[in-house]
This record gives structure tokens, sequence and C-alpha cells, in this order.
């Protein structure tokens, strides 16, 4: 196996860019733009500077709500594929100062993202625009 082989690169990518974490938010972050990007991605713009686009699917998939994680065991009951590819916002509503609820597609709008989750996401998931 050669070092460029597919296989070996991607797992070169999981050891080098292991998931941001809880305690790496930036504190009082704040996202100070949340537009659509394309027909697939969100664009989420942070009081960090940051500014990224993040597949829809991936933030509907990451509901934090009741029905999607369980409340008690913290894990997420919601699997990849209940959720439809072509999922897609239709509503964004501020909550109070510290986070915002997504009205999607599906009908599905329990989920309210805290500030500091929204940028986890976006950085985990989103590719960093230079806006
Ligand atoms: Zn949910």
């Amino acid at each position: 196996m050669t070092l460029d082989s597919p296989l070996v690169s991607s797992q070169f990518r999981a050891m080098t860019q292991a998931p941001v974490t809880r305690n790496q938010v930036p504190q009082n972050v704040v996202p100070v733009q949340i537009d659509r990007y394309s027909e697939r991605e969100m664009l989420l713009k942070f009081n960090t500077g940051e500014a990224f686009a993040v597949p829809f699917f991936e933030i509907r998939f990451v509901c934090p709500c009741a029905s999607c994680v369980d409340e008690n065991t913290g894990k997420r009951i919601l699997k990849r594929e209940d959720v439809a590819q072509d999922v897609r916002p239709t509503g964004v509503s501020l909550v109070g100062r510290y986070a915002v609820q997504i009205q999607w597609s599906d009908l599905h709008s329990t989920g309210m993202y805290a500030f500091d989750q929204l940028w986890l996401i976006a950085k985990n998931t989103g590719k960093a625009l230079s806006l």
C-alpha cells in the first residue's frame, strides 16, 4: 500500500483532524449571519470572524431536541438514514440571546441550537469560507 492511497490518506485525515470538542469553543461565540449559502448548505458567520458553509443535512442530523436525543443517556435516537438527504430549513428564529430554533422541511422544529453548539457543528461539518 502506498502512502497516497485513499485509505491511508483518509486514516491520516482522521488522525490529524480530530473533531473539535466543546471545551475548544471560543467564549461568547455568537452567530452574526445566518443565511442560505447554496441549495444544500447554510452560511454561518460568527463574531470570531469565522464563516462556514454547513450542509443542512448535518445540522438537521445533530438536532439536540428530546425526540432526537435520549435525555437520560445523551444517546442520539435519530439515525442518519432517518434524515432526508434534501432536508432544508424553512425558518430560523432567535431564542433569547443564546440559541436559534430551526424549522425544517420535514416539519421538525423542536430543536434549539445553542450558539456554541452551532459553532461546533460548523467547525466540524462545514467548510471554512473566507468572507
Ligand atoms: Zn430534534
